[in-house]
């Protein structure tokens, strides 16, 4: 009798439990219907804020930058070689590529080989990075199956429009070629011209990186973990392009929008062909960067101790130099 009276207990109590459940349940179904208009009138409010307007010239100047930097270096292409290897994402700026045995093949499947040089191009000093172009950044996420109704455009320059900056070309359907011609002649220019390009080159690769980082404070983007997809706005999207799954998506930075493609670069006191036993002694810099120096620019310091200006490695204030530095 005892236990019966327990069991009774018990399932009143259980059935109180649903029945406060069931109420939770159905009252928050009630909220989020309620909800809906003012979750989506907020996310129109919150689109009123944007483009924050201290940060239009800044987005300006990045697309600026942009384009100067890629007239720059299609025309230091005319009289600087770029190698690009066959098989790996791999770029050499100079005549005959490097003997470093860092090649990882065609999808990885290598290890430690040498690399097959063909002649590179732009693409090669500047790494393309596309993304969706969206006629205002709180759109609804873009569904697989809604891919092609959007254009694609450089990363970049989808960031700045979302900031405000005026594009002609933002009206018009994205022509890849409109911003890469080189300048005329570019093969017969004199070394101080050449000079002049270099360097502008290299000060508006500086500027557009600083504008970027300084956008992405502002405005949301995000790359994917496996396929290095990047969207420019809040929420990623759906739309599965090379990779077959889901992205993974996280906060951009400066160098999954503008890729800074590290080179293999000589040391004046280096041999013509870097040779794998002396990758040690070898610096490294962003293709542009070697680029515009071999055109005769300078490299800003924050550069020196990646390429090694200043010896092989530092120990405290003690340069640790490479023996044929002291010949
Ligand atoms: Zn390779
Ligand atoms: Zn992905």
């Amino acid at each position: 009798m005892a236990l019966r009276k327990k069991l009774c207990e018990s399932s009143n109590f259980n059935g109180k439990l649903m029945y406060t459940f069931s109420r939770y349940f159905s009252s928050n179904k009630m909220d989020l219907r309620k909800l809906k208009p003012m979750i989506q009138k907020r996310i129109q409010d919150r689109a009123k804020d944007y483009p924050v307007l201290g940060m239009i010239p800044v987005a300006q100047e990045v697309l600026n930058s942009r384009r100067l930097i890629m007239q720059g270096v299609s025309t230091l292409l005319k009289v600087l070689p770029v190698m690009a290897c066959k098989f790996c994402p791999e770029v050499y700026i100079g005549e005959k590529g490097h003997l470093i045995q860092t090649c990882c093949g065609f999808k990885h499947r290598d290890k430690n080989r040498v690399h097959e040089w063909i002649t590179g191009g732009l693409n090669d000093v500047l790494a393309p990075v596309e993304a969706f172009h969206l006629k205002h950044m709180f759109k609804d996420v873009i569904k697989h199956h809604q891919r092609f109704d959007f254009e694609r455009v450089p990363a970049v320059v989808e960031l700045c429009w979302q900031a405000g900056a005026n594009d002609e070309n933002q009206y018009s359907n994205w022509n890849p070629e409109s911003d890469c011609f080189s300048v005329d002649g570019a093969e017969s220019l004199p070394s101080d011209e050449l000079l002049m390009i270099a360097s502008g080159t290299l000060r508006a690769w500086e500027i557009l990186r600083n504008g970027v980082e300084k956008l992405l404070t502002v405005y949301p983007a995000k790359v994917c973990n496996h396929c290095s997809e990047v969207h420019i706005g809040p929420s990623g999207h759906k739309a599965r392009l090379s990779w077959q799954g889901t992205h993974f998506w996280r906060k951009a930075n400066v160098d999954d929008l503008m890729p800074p493609k590290i080179v293999w670069r000589r040391r004046l006191q280096d041999p013509q062909v870097l040779l794998n036993e002396g990758r040690g002694f070898y610096g490294h810099a962003p293709a542009v960067v070697e680029l515009c120096t071999q055109a005769g620019a300078v490299a800003p310091l924050k550069y020196h101790c990646l390429m090694k200006l200043q010896g092989v490695a530092t120990l405290g204030n003690q340069s640790l130099y490479h023996p044929k530095d002291q010949m």
